[in-house]
């Protein structure tokens, strides 16, 4: 092993979605942020289904919303279900909430290959420096406990240290390191289900104007989830409970038809299609023990993201709300601990309470509506309990929790359209190098309109909280304290 390599501000471990954006957020502001991937991009994964909080929010304060446009995917305007004691099909819009309108009430069903490598190259063009093909295998620790460092592997050689103020686990599920940081994980015994899932080319649409929402259907061995990613091409899924493990362990080609054939609005929308059987889509893929949680998210010198710190269920898509959001919560620790200006244990507790509030809000839902002897009405009215003085009318507060809004967290509402009005410089110009130090003036005016004001108008989510500043990517104290 050779010298340590230094001067890092932030090492983030993986390229996925939250890797990504805590990267990019931390490198806006001007810090030295290093971004480790294992794998060459464009690489394949799971979970295609989009909220509006992510692609309104969190996309737009990342500045790749012209290039989601140019990725032309289908546009999600809400759900539906074949779920619950109504025997027919019911759809909600995110346009319901009025809180969403216009753009803002869509999100995109994603090809996850395309999907990343715009956030990956987002990232190097913010000035994060992006390794991929390099592992990390082991993180280093100082005397007193803190995490200074991690271990790598690039496969040509000896194993070489990189030191960092701030290591980030963005691994993901197949992350190792994640269990130098609070404990064990905890698998959750009530999502013990697992999945079986492929691609199929020419399967119907619903019709206009939900032919890009997600289809979600009910039937005796699981559910089904059935994803527009083109005019062509459908991501089917299965989730099964763990009884039927044996079952995938044979034939998964036929497993997967004869399931199709016991879930009728499934069948009938596959009855002209074929199943994709060549490249990154042609293999039946299973995935099992999916939901854990982490005892803690963080420690001194390290801080868990995304799906290394948890995740729930396949249903209602919250997987890279959570990562993303929780990448948008932990940027805003760094840069304020790397600024100095609020104490690092109360950064690190905001990140933890804003990011485990959110996972709760979306694990009691969840629970509550796997109970499928309920109808709309019922899920509805559980949501509003569940996300507490949200929206008045039921309905409302479904569609707000389901689109990832329900903390009212105005970076995830809109980045919108205040905030391309505040900028609205000319984003060819600001996107060439030499002129990022404009650009990141540029996304702090940005970020300042999304956040709507200052620390002064805040108000903390918990006693003694932080709030966002007024740039939006930093803490601040509030300026009233409440009780
Ligand atoms: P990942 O996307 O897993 O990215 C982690 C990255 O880290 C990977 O690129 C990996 O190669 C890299 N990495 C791993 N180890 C190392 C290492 N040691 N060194 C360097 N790099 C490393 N979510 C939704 O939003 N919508 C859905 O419809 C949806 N459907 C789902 C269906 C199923 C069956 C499952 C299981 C999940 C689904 N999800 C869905 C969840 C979604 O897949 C995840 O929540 C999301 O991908 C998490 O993003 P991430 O960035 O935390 O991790």
């Amino acid at each position: 092993e050779g010298e340590p390599v230094t001067g890092y501000d932030v090492v983030v471990i993986g390229g996925g979605p939250s890797g990504s954006t805590v990267a990019t957020f931390v490198a806006m502001q001007g810090h030295r942020v290093l971004l480790l991937e294992k794998e060459k991009f464009p690489r394949y994964q799971i979970g295609e289904s989009l909220l509006p909080s992510t692609v309104n929010g969190i996309c737009r304060l990342l500045g790749v919303s012209d290039a989601l446009a140019r990725a032309a995917f289908p546009i999600k305007r809400g759900g539906t279900f074949r779920w619950g004691r109504n025997e027919e099909p019911w759809t909600f819009a995110f346009g319901l909430s009025p809180l969403l309108s216009g753009d803002s009430a869509t999100a995109y069903q994603v090809r996850r290959m395309e999907f990343d490598q715009i956030l990956l190259d987002n990232a190097r063009a913010n000035g994060v420096e992006v390794r991929e093909q390099v592992t990390v295998t082991g993180v280093v620790e100082d005397e007193t406990g803190r995490i200074t460092g991690v271990l790598t592997d690039d496969g040509s050689g000896p194993r070489t240290e990189i030191r960092a103020k701030w290591v980030v686990d963005a691994s993901g599920h197949t992350s190792r390191t994640h269990r130098h940081v609070g404990g064990e994980r905890h698998y959750a015994e009530f999502f013990r289900n697992l999945a079986l899932f492929g691609y199929f080319e020419g399967g119907k649409r619903l019709p206009a104007p939900n032919s890009g929402n997600i289809l979600a259907a009910a039937f005796r061995s699981g559910w089904f989830w059935y994803i527009p990613l083109s005019d062509t091409l459908t991501s089917v899924g299965a989730v099964l409970r763990p009884e039927a493990l044996d079952r995938v362990h044979g034939d998964r080609e036929k497993l997967l038809h004869e399931l199709i054939a016991e879930c009728p609005i499934i069948a009938d929308h596959l009855r002209e299609a074929r199943r994709v059987t060549q490249g990154p889509y042609g293999e039946i893929r299973v995935r099992k023990d999916w939901s854990y949680l982490k005892d803690g998210f963080t420690r001194p010198g390290m801080i868990l993201v995304g799906d290394a710190a948890c995740f729930i269920d396949p249903v209602f898509s919250s997987g890279v709300h959570l990562a993303t959001l929780s990448a948008l919560l932990a940027a805003r620790s760094i840069n304020t601990m790397l600024a100095g200006t609020v104490g690092e244990s109360d950064c690190l507790a905001e990140f933890e309470s804003r990011y485990r509030r959110e996972y709760q809000v979306f694990h009691d839902f969840l629970v509550a509506f796997y109970d499928t002897n309920q109808d709309e009405d019922s899920y509805f009215w559980k949501a509003k309990r569940i996300s507490g003085d949200g929206a008045a009318v039921p309905a409302e507060s479904f569609v707000e929790l389901v689109g990832g809004i329900a903390s009212r967290e105005q970076a995830l509402i809109d980045a919108v359209d205040r905030a391309v009005a505040v900028a609205g410089e000319d984003r060819d110009l600001l996107s060439a190098p030499q002129m990022r130090g404009v650009l990141r003036e540029g996304v702090r005016v940005q970020v300042q309109a999304a956040v709507g004001g200052n620390a002064d108008e805040q108000v903390p989510v918990r006693p003694g909280g932080l709030v966002p500043s007024a740039d939006g990517m930093h803490w601040a104290r509030p300026a009233v304290v409440t009780s």
